[in-house]
């Protein structure tokens, strides 16, 4: 009986199955009867320092915990109220095909089977969205923090060569340097920490008065590097800063990187899904001359997380840095471990999961056309709550409208605190940041169940708390 680890009774598996997709369901539905994030007690807390489960218990027990312990402390990012960091809602769709992608257990290293298929086409609707060469390859990551590190690694092995691999960054390793704008996410630098070339390598560019890189800037110490017998080798560009959601001009940059043989990388993690958007997308004018780029589809793609993606234009800077050639991983004509190259020769992962079935469902159900739209809704949410801080008294704008963001403060008061209060409230939940060295309260819509009911209880909420606290001081 003990034998494996499949059910004993079928039909019970299956009525508990159908029980735990109900709830979830149920959960889905009723979200907005529900406050937008529900702080942990202390209790709860000690529960999660349980021992070692030594016996096992029934699908059913472990899942009643889940409802009462898990489910009502999640995160928030499914509810329309989220308006935080940035962090896609999820859908429907999504979590159905990862109940799918959960039932195949398919590994997406390699060998010849439809799960490689199915991340194939994905790469193929990439690269037509993109506008990106048949010669482009990439592949599903955790998310953009890593799509930027390989990133990074396939450009230090274009401009060293493969040899690096052999020897390490050395001396030439020593010499190299890029750059990105102040306004670049902190996982950018990380990424040079982590490919051993060390943060300074990256210069940080300065903005302009609208957060984009200031070509001038960049041209100035693109000249010095030169000129001090530095090795410049990369750019990597923002479509979407993660403050205030701004562009870099993609085709100025991508003229100088050609100009300058200069590896051209852009960061779109959540931006760069907006060419699905026809108003958005001739901002992004130049990024099919990218020589990478990196995004996500759990951001405003609504695909559950993670489903990270990496595009590189031409597949062989990604063989020469990741294919490794092993026996046990070796390749024949016909058979299953056949339809070489492999994900795992574009990569680090050896094991990869089914991103692609997730990703695969979504735009199929959804279509890009619905999905585009969702994407402009998150703008004109935006621009709603400019228009309402630019008509409260009591608010100043700290950063407009650029895309989906707004950075706002309530004069003479304590943002940290109104957004700790809106937070706790369970109303609503934006998030804390800083521009231009002052603490602002950050709105990013990226939830497609977000209305303007929504943000309009959000500015209440931040009118209230702000009133109540500039009364008690
Ligand atoms: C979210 C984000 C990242 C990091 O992406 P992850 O998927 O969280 O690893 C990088 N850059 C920008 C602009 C982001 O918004």
């Amino acid at each position: 009986m003990d034998d494996t680890l499949d059910p004993a009774d079928w039909n019970a598996a299956r009525a508990q199955a159908h029980r735990m997709l109900d709830d979830m369901l149920d959960h889905l539905e009723g979200l907005r009867d529900q406050p937008v994030w529900r702080p942990m007690s202390q209790g709860l807390r000690a529960r999660f320092q349980a021992p070692l489960p030594r016996e096992p218990q029934s699908l059913d027990a472990v899942h009643e915990e889940f409802l009462r312990d898990v489910l009502p402390h999640a995160g928030g990012n499914l509810h329309p109220g989220f308006m935080g960091w940035v962090q896609g809602g999820g859908t429907v769709a999504g979590m159905l095909a990862e109940m799918l992608a959960g039932g195949m257990n398919a590994n997406l290293g390699g060998r010849d089977h439809s799960a490689i298929a199915v991340e194939r086409q994905l790469v193929q609707w990439v690269r037509e969205m993109f506008g990106f060469p048949q010669s482009a390859a990439g592949l599903f990551v955790t998310g953009t923090s890593i799509a930027n590190f390989l990133a990074v690694l396939a450009a230090r092995t274009r401009t060293l060569g493969p040899g690096v691999r052999e020897t390490g960054l050395g001396g030439d390793g020593a010499q190299l340097c890029a750059y990105t704008s102040e306004a670049a996410h902190l996982c950018v630098p990380r990424a040079f920490e982590m490919a051993g070339l060390g943060r300074r390598a990256l210069r940080l560019i300065r903005m302009d008065a609208h957060q984009r890189m200031d070509l001038g800037d960049l041209r100035k110490r693109l000249r010095a590097d030169r000129a001090a017998g530095l090795k410049p080798f990369m750019v990597v560009g923002s479509a979407g800063t993660v403050d205030t959601g701004a562009i870099d001009d993609l085709s100025a940059l991508a003229g100088l990187c050609a100009e300058e043989r200069l590896w051209f990388h852009i960061d779109g993690a959540f931006g760069a899904l907006g060419i699905l958007s026809h108003e958005i997308a001739p901002r992004l004018a130049g990024i099919e001359r990218a020589d990478s780029l990196a995004f996500d589809f759990h951001k405003w793609g609504q695909v559950p997380y993670d489903a990270g993606f990496l595009l590189v234009r031409e597949e062989k800077a990604l063989l020469e840095t990741f294919a490794t050639p092993a026996a046990y991983l070796k390749r024949e004509a016909r058979g299953m471990a056949a339809g070489s190259p492999w994900p795992c020769d574009l990569g680090p992962d050896l094991s990869r999961g089914f991103r692609a079935l997730k990703t695969w469902f979504t735009l199929k159900t959804y279509g890009v056309g619905r999905m585009g739209r969702m994407i402009e809704k998150s703008c004109a949410l935006a621009r709603h709550l400019e228009a309402r801080v630019r008509a409260e008294a009591q608010l100043e704008l700290l950063a407009p409208a650029q895309l989906n963001i707004v950075c706002f403060g309530y004069r003479g008061g304590d943002n940290a605190a109104i957004v700790a209060d809106l937070q706790e409230s369970g109303i609503a939940a934006p998030s804390l940041t800083r521009i231009g060295g002052r603490s602002a309260i950050r709105a990013c819509f990226i939830n497609h169940r977000s209305e303007i009911a929504d943000v309009d209880a959000m500015v209440a909420a931040v009118l209230a708390f702000g009133r109540q606290r500039a009364l008690a001081a």
